[in-house]
């Protein structure tokens, strides 16, 4: 499938370790990178300092969903059910 233009959230839902220019230590689940556009784009989309983490995230139906909706609530689960646990808990 193609990546929905207007959707973004794999740019805000989760958390990204790897750097991103402006943001060297990544990004936090729900914190929008910094690189998106008022349009909900990659303001670094085809350049080289787009992190290769972003570049080789292929969208697909079982993480996009069928909406933006869908992809921000499945990617929230998913960000949910991957972050590292509580190490007093
Ligand atoms: S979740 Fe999927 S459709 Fe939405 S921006 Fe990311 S790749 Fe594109
Ligand atoms: S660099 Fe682009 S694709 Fe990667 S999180 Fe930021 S806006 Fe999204």
């Amino acid at each position: 499938m193609e990546c929905r233009p207007g959707c973004a959230a794999c740019c805000i839902v989760i958390s990204i370790s790897s750097p991103i220019p402006g943001m060297p230590r990544g990004k936090p689940a729900g914190i929008p990178c910094i690189h998106l556009t008022a349009d909900y784009r990659c303001g670094l989309f085809g350049r080289p300092e787009r992190p290769a983490v972003c570049s080789s995230l292929p969208p697909s139906l079982e993480m996009c969903g069928q909406s933006n909706e869908e992809a921000f609530a499945i990617l929230t689960a998913l960000e949910q059910a991957t972050k590292p646990g509580d190490p007093a808990s």
